[in-house]
């Protein structure tokens, strides 16, 4: 199936990005061009409420500044401060509500890992996230078999109407599409990376350079007690 109407959809890219990564890039590059999407946006997570009290947090306003390092040599990819902005928890659906209405006529493309779609129902409002984008899921290395169905919770799967490779659906109220984009990407994870940090080991070439440096002259993730929300 290809993506009806992708040249009118802005990619909106979400995620806590406690760093950004090369995995991550990588996987917005090729779900932009498998879709033809022409701009992706980033929106780092500023209280990201699924994530637990006990992972370390680099400071909201510093996420931002390094996803906007990462994305600045790429035409198509663009960051913006929306969460970082807003008080509270980073509800996704509070943020697609506002980018829907800013970005009309065109439609956002939601662009999730396939890990954290798995989760979406313990997303606030997560039947409301179907009526307001489109969903690409990006299969996540190591690849993994299976149908979008079987990873959305039961109560969840009566929404779309699955087409029958399992693979696409469409919301049964918008018809706003939801399909499975198979990306080959990049084994890596920022929980390594930070991992990695800790442990006084080489990031170099998980992060983009102009990153690993700002990371670096940052000194979080060494010592958790200096990296905080
Ligand atoms: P952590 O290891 O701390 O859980 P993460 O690397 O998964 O972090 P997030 O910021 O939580 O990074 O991820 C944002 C989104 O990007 C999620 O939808 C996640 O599935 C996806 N993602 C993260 N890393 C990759 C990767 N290497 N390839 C493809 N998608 C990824």
């Amino acid at each position: 199936m290809t993506a009806p109407d992708a040249g009118n959809a802005v990619g909106v890219y979400g995620g806590t990005f406690n760093p950004i990564h090369l995995g991550h890039l990588r996987a917005a590059e090729e779900v932009a061009e498998c879709l033809g999407l022409e701009r992706v946006i980033f929106v780092p997570s500023a209280r990201p409420p699924h994530k637990s009290d006990g992972e370390e947090i680099a400071p909201a306003q510093q996420r931002f500044e390094w996803v906007k390092l990462a994305v600045a040599s790429n035409p198509r990819f663009e960051v913006d401060p929306i969460e970082v902005e807003r008080e509270g928890p980073s509800y996704s659906v509070t943020t697609l509500v506002e980018l829907r209405r800013r970005l009309a006529p065109a439609v956002p493309v939601f662009i999730i890992g396939h890990d954290a779609f798995c989760e979406i129902g313990t997303w606030r409002e997560p039947k409301a996230l179907f009526a307001l984008a489109h969903f690409a899921v990006m299969t996540r290395p190591p690849e993994r078999d299976g149908r979008l169905a079987a990873w959305l919770p039961e109560y969840m799967r009566d929404e779309i109407e699955f087409d029958e490779d399992g693979l696409s659906g469409r919301h049964r109220v918008s018809d706003h599409w939801i399909r499975a984009v198979k990306i080959r990407g990049l084994d890596v994870s920022a929980s390594g990376i930070r991992q990695r940090i800790r442990e006084g080991r080489s990031t170099r070439y998980w992060l983009p350079e102009p990153v690993r440096r700002e990371v670096e002259k940052s000194g979080c993730y060494r010592d958790r007690a200096e990296a905080r929300p």
